[in-house]
């Protein structure tokens, strides 16, 4: 069991991967993306058509697929069924279709089950979501809530999408996360709230490097 379990949850973009990457390397601990998990789930189910409203086939899909999640030269690294789908997971395709199974509660207590066994399996973890502190790890050691306003988090959502060569405007952009927030934290199980024992840090106007000093700080030393 980790004997060392820091969570940070998020809005879309608030830099919770950045932030839980540098952590994690920081304090030599394993590095969870569990959006990846999300992502991973959906891709699968489309891929074998299955409708991404029936929460029962895709638990079922679950059974005869094999999910692989990692750590490979510190970014997450996703498999499904032996291919490696990392990238693709990040595809807008899949960001507007992933709320079909993060809003489906049998799915989501599946996913958090496969993240405790992450946890079980790993002296340190760095686990970064939206219910991570509230309901995977609800005694974690430190939970961080990382905010940034929604201008900024559009704008830093964008450079990664300009950087990729796709050509989405801003404003789609700034839209399409909006939607995925309010789905995010109107769900009924896992909704996207801070833990009443979070550590709130809004990171407009911030730089990484600042982010992660007023987090070592909290952490202390470990
Ligand atoms: O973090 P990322 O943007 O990759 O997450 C994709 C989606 O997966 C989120 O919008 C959310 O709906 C879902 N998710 C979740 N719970 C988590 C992590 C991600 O519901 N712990």
């Amino acid at each position: 069991m980790a004997t060392l379990v820091i969570t940070i949850d998020g809005p879309a973009a608030s830099g919770k991967s950045t932030l839980a990457k540098l952590l994690a390397q920081k304090l030599g601990a394993y590095f969870l993306d569990t959006g990846a998990m999300y992502r991973a789930v959906t891709l699968a189910a489309m891929k074998k058509a299955i409708p991404l409203a029936d929460s029962a086939a895709i638990s079922k899909m679950m059974d005869n697929t094999d999910f692989e999640f990692s750590v490979e030269n510190g970014h997450a690294k996703a498999m499904v069924d032996g291919v490696d789908i990392s990238e693709k997971i990040r595809d807008p395709q899949i960001t507007e279709n992933v709320h079909f199974v993060a809003s489906a509660p049998l799915l989501r207590s599946r996913l958090v089950e496969m993240q405790r066994k992450f946890a079980a399996a790993h002296q340190r973890i760095v686990t970064e979501g939206r219910d991570q502190g509230t309901v995977a790890f609800p005694n974690a050691d430190v939970k961080f809530f990382l905010t940034a306003d929604s201008a900024e988090r559009a704008r830093r959502r964008q450079t990664e999408l300009d950087a990729k060569g796709a050509a989405q405007q801003i404003e789609t952009t700034a839209q399409a996360m909006a939607k995925r927030d309010s789905s995010d934290q109107n769900r009924t199980v896992g909704a996207l709230v801070p833990a009443i024992d979070a550590i709130m840090i809004d990171s407009t106007g911030l730089s990484i490097e600042q982010v992660l000093e007023t987090m070592l700080g909290h952490i202390g030393p470990r």
